[in-house]
């Protein structure tokens, strides 16, 4: 039995097809959805939780690359370097879920990892190089 984590990166040209159907579907896997952004004809994102049988996930993570999607294991993070921050608020703006945001009333900013959907967005924002990715791409087991 396979429970994991994970985020899919959809191209603009597959955002439209009938992933989850087919993870469903053909692979047997319970989809349970955390979080989504999808818009049509842009790159979209879907952080889920997968389960089913272990050779269930690992084919069907086969037929997700073969899809042109990228996999991020969530087993793996974004993480915020609280010494190197310099609070310049650079990423509180960019950050789609606001996982970076300005604590009241002190102003100082900080990383909610749970609202994180490892979009990597900080990672070019931030001046400081406070924000690092320590994700991976799942390789199926
Ligand atoms: S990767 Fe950075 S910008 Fe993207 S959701 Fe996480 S904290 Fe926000
Ligand atoms: S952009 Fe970097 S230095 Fe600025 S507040 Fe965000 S994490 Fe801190």
């Amino acid at each position: 039995m396979t429970r994991k984590k994970i985020v899919l990166r959809f191209p603009p040209h597959v955002v439209e097809q009938p992933v989850i159907y087919h993870l469903i579907k053909d692979y047997n896997l319970m989809v349970n959805i955390l979080r989504a952004d999808i818009n049509p004809r842009k790159e979209g994102r879907l952080m889920m939780e997968l389960s089913g049988e272990d050779a269930d996930y690992r084919r069907a993570v086969q037929w997700l690359k073969k899809q042109e999607l990228k996999i991020i294991n969530l087993e793996q993070q974004i993480s915020w370097s609280e010494e190197r921050c310099t609070h310049c608020g650079a990423c509180t703006v960019i950050c789609p879920t606001a996982a970076l945001n300005f604590e009241r009333p002190a102003m100082t900013v900080r990383f909610e990892e749970d609202k994180c959907i490892i979009c990597e967005l900080c990672l070019r924002a931030c001046p400081a190089r406070a924000m690092e990715a320590l994700a991976e791409n799942a390789n199926g087991r």
